[in-house]
């Protein structure tokens, strides 16, 4: 067990998930986004991606950043999986192009 952090919207329930805070050689970081497809912690530039589509899609909805000890309500909240929001981005990408 340990504490989870989350960014979450108030307004529609739903969450992206960035693991535990780590904190090595002086620095605090989260995990990063977990991929069901590849079983595995990202934390390149695609976090950066489904966060972007995220933010876009709860645009002035009061979000949050808070752990599982803040909000002990997040499990009747929806988890947003990185997979679902690249793929999303890239159908956005292939739409505009
Ligand atoms: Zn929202």
């Amino acid at each position: 067990m340990g504490t989870y952090y989350y960014l979450s919207c108030q307004q529609c329930g739903q969450y992206v998930h960035f693991g535990k805070m780590l904190h090595t050689q002086g620095r605090t970081t989260l995990q990063g986004m977990y991929s069901e497809t590849t079983q595995a912690w990202v934390q390149d530039e695609r976090v950066w991606e489904a966060l972007q589509v995220f933010l876009v899609d709860h645009c002035s909805h009061p979000l949050r950043f808070e752990s599982d000890e803040d909000n002990s309500a997040l499990d009747e909240y929806v988890e947003v999986e990185l997979d679902v929001l690249l793929h999303k981005r890239e159908r956005v990408r292939l739409e505009s192009a």
